[in-house]
């Protein structure tokens, strides 16, 4: 059975609460232990599928298929462990499954209320597949006095309360303002915040707090006393150079030494650090730098492409260079020419995305990186734009363009080289699509297989010719036009299985030109880089060299 360890959050939002969660489930790793780590949001979307990356930062794909929260992503970055969908969970869902249930009349006439529905459905997520780890790490998401968090933050007292003694542990982290004019670290708003989290039941075991510098002494006896921890299990969590160094920040400051304590484990396992401290010596010690464009539409809020910037700095750990990202507003040369947004890049990557704006200028940027043998990654959207491009510019298909924009604007101007996925296979299923379909959880999702064509580039970057990746898309480049492009130059070096589906296209005569319908980004890990990601970065390198 597993042990408990519920993470919440108090006094601000945004504190790197999913970081802390996913360091400690690294450490624990480190001591030999198996963890699994899950995400509870309080919000009431069935799921972040349908949320703007704009607010909310990038969708996280499971090799299941669900569409979760992009803490998922750092939870799997650190620790290695694949998530799943039952990793994941909103308050929409909760209720969806609630109310269901009353529908079917599974709840034999009784009055439907948070307590115990909706309380009791949260507490059976949180035990699935308990017996599979030696720690579960469930993180709250918002912080204690949300309105939205009332029934988790019940559920997990409960939880705590049901199962033995020891059994569960409760980590807080929090703020500790630095005022400037006094010099002083502020300790009022933690003490509010466990304030708050005690009147609903909730007595944290460690506090983790959030601060500009080391927590004094003083201050760490202060917050003991009155928040109720004990002055060790006071941690620190400083800002870093690097999120990478979470791990072994937080070993310093003696994290899993209060988790291990809180939970009586004596003696704890010697961690192995080795593969953090491996990590932090490419991530601080680099050898050079290469600068790779990323162009896009979500470019204002940068979580929104969160794991393809992590899966890129992955790549340049193993090769030891800096990547400097820049993002670039593919809408600035969607009318005007691309080049003196391109130029002095050491590679272009085009990422995943929805709609039309901005897609002129990333087929234009896919015609630079093209023309002038600069290397590109196209991911998802970011291929079928150079797919398309190839079908304009070199093809000759003059109105080669997307059904998914033809869609949008409601009127047909493109032919479809890139057309609306109506039916695929998912293991011995056909899985079926209509346009008109809902917008939630209904494009093709999660891990697929791919065969690779022996003796292609990806073939050769992967050491293999079966392949198999993320997927979230609702359109698909049409076989249709394979023979007429590849003719030009340009390979459908990966299908799927079933030889329906491209999944990979490469240009023959160019350095390094790949594009995927499927997301490398989310396999992606620091010890481990994604192996595409390290290929092109070794690319950019090479280009960097030329300069
Ligand atoms: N909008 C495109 C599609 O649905 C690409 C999706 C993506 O880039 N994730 O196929």
């Amino acid at each position: 059975m597993a042990r408990f360890i519920f993470i919440t959050g108090g006094v601000v939002s945004s504190l790197g609460k999913g970081l802390a969660s996913a360091a400690l489930g690294a450490l624990l790793q480190a001591r030999g232990y198996s963890v699994r780590l899950r995400k509870l949001d309080p919000y009431l979307n069935v799921d972040p599928g349908t949320m703007s990356p704009f607010e909310h930062g990038e969708v996280f794909i499971t090799d299941d298929g669900a569409e979760t929260d992009l803490d998922l992503g750092h939870y799997e970055r650190f620790t290695g462990v694949p998530a799943r969908k039952t990793d994941s969970i909103s308050s929409g869902r909760i209720y969806t499954n609630v109310l269901e249930k009353e529908r079917r009349g599974d709840y034999l006439g009784k009055t439907i209320q948070v307590i115990p529905h909706v309380t009791n459905e949260i507490k059976d997520f949180i035990s699935i597949g308990e017996d599979e780890v030696d720690f579960m790490l469930c993180e709250i998401g918002g912080t204690v006095g949300d309105i939205e968090g009332l029934p988790f933050f019940e559920a997990i007292r409960q939880f705590a309360q049901d199962k033995p003694r020891g059994e569960c542990i409760f980590m807080h982290l929090t703020l500790l303002p630095y005022i400037k004019a006094s010099g002083e670290l502020k300790t009022k708003p933690t003490q509010h915040s466990v304030k708050e989290l005690r009147s609903i039941g909730l007595a944290p075991d460690i506090l983790v707090c959030r601060s500009e510098g080391p927590i004094p002494v003083k201050e760490r006896e202060k917050l003991a006393l009155f928040c109720n921890v004990r002055a060790d299990s006071v941690i620190a969590a400083q800002d870093l150079k690097s999120i990478y160094e979470a791990p072994l920040a937080y070993h310093r400051e003696g994290l899993d030494q209060a988790v291990l304590d809180a939970f009586g484990i004596a003696p704890a396992p010697k961690p192995n650090l080795e593969r953090w401290e491996d990590v932090a010596d490419r991530i601080y010690n680099p050898e050079g730098e290469v600068k790779v464009a990323i162009v896009g539409k979500y470019t204002q809020l940068e979580d929104a492409y969160k794991s393809v910037a992590e899966a890129l700095t992955h790549g340049g750990m193993s090769n030891r260079v800096k990547v400097s990202i820049e993002w670039v507003d593919a809408e600035l040369f969607d009318k005007d020419d691309a080049a003196p947004y391109l130029q002095g890049y050491h590679a272009i990557l085009v990422p995943g995305g929805f709609g039309e704006r901005g897609t002129e200028g990333k087929i234009k940027a896919a015609q630079y990186a093209r023309e002038n043998k600069v290397p590109y990654l196209g991911i998802c959207l970011g291929m079928q734009m150079a797919v398309i491009e190839a079908a304009r510019n070199v093809a000759g298909i003059a109105e080669a363009g997307s059904e998914e924009f033809d869609h949008e604007a409601g009127k047909k101007r493109f032919e479809p080289v890139v057309y609306h996925l109506k039916e695929w296979v998912q293991g011995n299923m056909t899985v079926e699509r209509k346009v008109g379909d809902d917008k939630g959880g209904t494009m093709r999702l999660g891990a697929y297989d791919a065969a690779l064509e022996e003796g292609s580039k990806v073939a050769e970057v992967y050491g293999s010719t079966h392949i198999e990746e993320r997927h979230r898309h609702r359109y698909e480049v049409d076989t249709k036009y394979r023979a007429q492009l590849e003719e030009c130059g340009l390979t459908f070096s990966g299908m799927s299985p079933d030889g329906r589906l491209p999944e990979i296209v490469e240009w023959k005569d160019h350095p390094w030109f790949i594009g995927v319908q499927f997301h490398p980004e989310l396999k992606s890990k620091p010890f481990a880089p994604h192996p595409l990601f390290d290929d092109f970065v070794r690319a950019a390198k090479d280009a960097s060299r030329l300069v």
